[in-house]
């Protein structure tokens, strides 16, 4: 069976190594995910992410330290000001040591974020970032995922021991937030200035969005320089005024995913390609890493998403087996051979 020529061509570049431009990403994303064209699309882009790398995936973790009604105001998100039933808390030391604890005791984690709301304190943040890295392996990065930072606090930030950061400009920022898309980006700028990697993301992606926007949203990543990209599609959280919406499958997220892959693959930076919220079709789609979660989620309604729907480190693991990777990869990017005997010792067969 023949694929049209156009996909042949764009394939062929992305297997040469030419970096896809806004026309592929486009004609990319306007393939029906349901349609044969759109299996090669995802077989492609898995192979060739996976070719770079031994066949290997890496598990982050995210720790929400703190939840109070946040000034974002993001529709889509279960702690926005105006709709959230949440009520201000932190973790305790003994919560987030226990958590920290959790995520690290078998090594094997790359990295570990902390959330927080849109405003926060950087004092206790960066007290955060002192305490963890007294806690966790040296092969596990620290990174962050707060709200819009100066060039200051990232540089206060790193000498505490952050590697990265997470922030997005989201689909639809400005209009459904409060937030100025000028200043995430802004604040994108600001840690890659601090010296900081930079992890980014298209979303939240809700079956409204154009292929258009899609494209818009994906390129400010690959033209920042990320080091890790990915999707997310938009959980239709109870209660959050955009559930009305719905929500894409989860196989036009891996579509999504694939062409995120492809598109930011030459990116000279990038490492790793992800997908919120982990899915086995997605990572057959070229995704190379998970996240287990832990406390505050913006996409869940239950205090502690580690009872919901976040993912434990056992979880994860199992899903990287099951999809077929070979190794996972610590954040010193040294290598665990992903097998039957490393499941069970871990206590991850489920
Ligand atoms: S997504 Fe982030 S910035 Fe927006 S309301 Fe939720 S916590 Fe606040």
């Amino acid at each position: 069976m023949k694929i049209a020529p156009e996909l042949d061509k764009i394939l062929d570049k992305a297997w040469s190594g030419i970096p896809l431009d806004r026309q592929d990403c486009k004609y990319l994303l306007s393939i029906d995910e349901k349609s044969f064209e759109s299996g090669v699309l995802r077989a492609a882009a898995a192979s060739i992410i996976r070719s770079k790398n031994d066949n290997s995936a890496i598990i982050l973790g995210q720790i929400g330290v703190d939840v109070k009604p946040c000034p974002g105001g993001c529709k889509f998100c279960t702690f926005g000001e105006d709709h959230t039933g949440f009520k201000e808390s932190r973790l305790s030391d003994e919560e987030l040591e226990e958590k920290i604890n959790s995520f690290c005791k078998d090594g094997d984690l790359y990295a570990l974020y902390f959330m927080t709301m849109h405003e926060y304190d950087l004092g206790y943040f960066v007290n955060i970032v002192q305490k963890a890295k007294t806690l966790v392996p040296k092969t596990t990065q620290l990174w962050a995922n707060v709200g819009d930072s100066s060039l200051d606090a990232f540089k206060e930030m790193k000498k505490a021991g952050l590697t990265g950061i997470y922030h997005v400009c989201r689909l639809g920022e400005g209009v459904y937030t409060k937030l100025d898309p000028k200043d995430r980006i802004q604040t994108m700028k600001n840690a890659l200035d601090a010296g900081l990697k930079l992890y980014t993301c298209c979303e939240p992606i809700g079956p409204e969005h154009t292929v258009d926007e899609l494209v818009e949203n994906i390129f400010i990543g690959i033209e920042m320089g990320v080091t890790q990209h990915a999707a997310m599609r938009r959980v239709a959280v109870p209660g959050s005024p955009l559930a009305k919406y719905g929500q894409i499958s989860e196989l036009r997220l891996a579509h999504i995913v694939a062409t995120v892959a492809l598109c930011s693959v030459t990116v000279p930076t990038m490492a790793y390609v992800g997908v919120h919220e982990p899915n086995t079709l997605s990572y057959l789609a070229g995704a190379n890493f998970i996240t287990a979660e832990s406390g505050a989620n913006p996409r869940d309604n239950q205090g502690d998403t580690s009872k919901n729907r976040g993912m434990d480190m056992a979880r994860c693991r199992k899903m990287l087996f099951e999809c077929g990777f070979d190794y996972i990869r610590r954040g010193d990017e040294s290598k665990i051979p992903l097998d039957l005997d490393y499941l069970i010792k871990t206590d991850s067969m489920g």
